[in-house]
């Protein structure tokens, strides 16, 4: 629990279920939560769009518009550590709400006990995260990305990355040995921007296996998982 000077951490609650609404905003407050309620998705990203909040729970099924693309939304543009919270028996793709950028997700019902302990959690792990992205390039294999400078190596040889194709091998390499679907790396590199056909995905992987790979024919770091999408394999760095 916070000492009584900590500046309280702000929680925006997206929920609306009236009587999670009361359970919650009375619970988290007793912990020293600020506590913040949106009733619909829209609402949800207004309020956080004017509040900036330190933590966002995020309930699945919302009038206006669903968590999903919520989450979705508010990943274009923030960093804002997310519990996604769903209802017992819907059915849940964890995998892909991970993916979407949800920090952890909690079923209901859930004891006050264990969703404060995993918000804390959240919250520690983030503030850890920011300090390492903002202090340390990734380093995989042969490959270096200083995120700050915007910069690319192979080696100690610099290589020239176009904006999406930084932001795409950033994810690949923040990711490694993990599949990455079409569909997550579309919507976490180009989001509302990406126009065309689903071609444009692939020109950008072969664009960058043509600055990464020895053989860009026959990968060996970004292969393909047909059907699937693209993996960093973490083995042959
Ligand atoms: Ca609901």
């Amino acid at each position: 629990m916070s000492p009584p000077s900590a500046p309280r951490v702000r929680v925006l609650l997206v929920e609306d279920e009236e009587s999670f609404i009361e359970a919650l905003t009375v619970g988290l407050a007793h912990e020293g939560f600020e506590v913040d309620v949106a009733r619909d998705g829209a609402e949800g990203l207004a309020r956080f769009a004017a509040r900036r909040p330190d933590l966002i729970l995020l309930d699945l099924m919302l009038p206006k518009m669903n968590g999903l693309d919520v989450c979705r939304t508010i990943r274009e543009t923030s960093d804002v550590p997310i519990i996604v919270v769903s209802a017992k028996g819907e059915e849940v793709d964890t995998v892909l709400l991970l993916e979407l950028g949800a920090d952890d997700y909690v079923t209901k019902p859930y004891r006050l006990r264990e969703l404060v302990a995993r918000m804390r959690a959240v919250l520690r792990r983030r503030e850890h995260t920011v300090a390492w992205v903002e202090d340390e390039p990734i380093q995989r294999g042969p490959f270096r990305l200083d995120i700050d400078a915007h910069r690319c190596y192979v080696g100690d040889r610099e290589v020239k990355l176009r904006k999406k194709e930084f932001a795409l091998l950033q994810l690949l390499l923040e990711n490694p040995g993990r599949v990455l679907t079409r569909d997550v790396l579309i919507d976490r590199v180009w989001g509302s921007d990406y126009v065309g056909d689903t071609k444009t995905l692939d020109v950008h992987i072969k664009r960058l296996r043509a600055l990464l790979e020895e053989n860009p024919k026959e990968p060996r770091y970004i292969t393909t998982v047909r059907g699937v999408g693209y993996r960093f394999e973490v083995n042959a760095a």
